[in-house]
This record gives structure tokens, C-alpha cells and sequence, in this order.
């Protein structure tokens, strides 16, 4: 057993942080002194900002959203396009999406991917929810921004079908050489999608 270096409040402040997804044991440590030495500048504003975040954020009733009111800043912005709603499995997904700032439109979080391996399936994402948005004359397009994964791609061809009949146009996102990217580094699958979805110049 090795000797304890600290009390145990300093302990447990390393254990949790260490729970943050980039953070393994050795960061936490570093981020823990961080936090103690710079404990009224930065301390002492995060805990409140925590403590706020637990009282405030929920999950958007509309779209799955999360924000501190509800229905969420994006649902209610008059200046979002209503007619186009863009599906993503997670809130990380749909931030990456704004920060490419290309899209004006409305969102659908799924709570994930269908993936039978790990028993999720339909009713346990906001599926149903989706649908029924769909079917909002005010809707005209479904973009399915989904990962380029076997479950993302399964998630997508199941919401397709579903939407069938929601007379709605239903796209999705494009296979491909990323920007920057070299063809002589790229997988064979990536190659194969790209030139499949090849586009006139
Ligand atoms: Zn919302």
C-alpha cells in the first residue's frame, strides 16, 4: 500500500475529476492542485457555476437539447429556418454542427444509436419524437448527420424508412475525403464512399 500524500478531501476531489472524459489520474492531480491554489479566482466561480448547472439545465422537451430554459435557445430563435430539422445522436454532435456555422436549422438529439450489441434499441431514443416532428407541414427536410459508423448508418436507414411516408425530403451528410486530407493516407472504405458520392466540378 502506498502512503497517502493527502487528506481525504483532496483525494476525492483528484477521483472525481479524474471521471472526465481526457482526464486520466495524473491530470486530475495537476488539475486538482490547479484548482487549490487558484481556489478564489477559479475555484470558488466553477463550483458555483456547477452548483447552477445542476439547478438549471434540462434536457429541450422539443428537441433533446440541453439548456438552461425549455424549449431551448435553438428551438425558440425565430431566425432558424423551421423547415429543415437535422437528426445527430448526441448534444456534442449537434455543437460540432454550430461551430462549422453552416446550417440554420433546427435540431433532433436521439439520445444515440441504435446498436443491438449493446441492446439500444428505438424506444430507448426520442425516435417517436422525430417523427412526429416530421410530420409538421412546416417541415421540409430531415438531414441525418449521423456517424459514418455501422450503427450510425443503421440509426439512419431505419429513420429513412420511418419517414417514408412524412412527406419530407430526407438527406444526409456526405462520405468522403475530409478537407486537408491526402487520398494516399485514406482507408480503402473512405476511398470507396468518396468516390461513390463524387459530385460534378
Ligand atoms: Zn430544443
Amino acid at each position: 500500500m502506498p502512503k497517502a500524500t493527502a487528506g481525504p478531501e483532496i483525494e476525492r476531489l483528484i477521483q472525481l475529476l479524474a471521471r472526465l472524459p481526457g482526464l486520466g489520474p495524473r491530470s486530475a492531480r495537476r488539475a486538482a492542485l490547479h484548482l487549490i491554489k487558484k481556489r478564489e479566482p477559479l475555484m470558488a466561480p466553477l463550483a458555483a457555476a456547477l452548483q447552477t448547472a445542476i439547478d438549471k439545465i434540462e434536457v429541450c422537451r422539443t428537441c433533446g437539447n440541453i439548456d438552461s430554459q425549455n424549449p431551448c435557445t435553438v428551438c425558440t430563435d425565430p431566425r432558424r429556418d423551421p423547415s429543415v430539422i437535422v437528426v445527430v445522436a448526441d448534444v456534442a454532435d449537434l455543437w460540432a454542427l454550430e461551430r462549422a456555422e453552416v446550417l440554420n436549422a433546427r435540431y433532433h438529439v436521439l439520445g444515440g444509436t441504435l446498436s443491438p450489441l449493446d441492446g439500444i434499441g428505438p424506444q430507448d431514443l426520442t425516435i417517436d419524437a422525430l417523427v412526429s416532428r416530421a410530420h409538421d407541414p412546416a417541415v421540409k427536410e430531415i438531414i441525418v448527420a449521423l456517424n459514418a459508423t455501422v450503427d450510425g448508418q443503421t440509426t439512419a436507414h431505419y429513420i429513412t424508412d420511418l419517414l417514408h411516408d412524412a412527406g419530407v425530403a430526407v438527406t444526409r451528410l456526405a462520405h468522403g475525403v475530409p478537407v486537408g486530407g491526402e487520398l494516399d493516407y485514406l482507408d480503402e472504405g473512405t476511398l470507396s464512399a468518396a468516390i461513390r458520392s463524387r459530385t460534378p466540378l
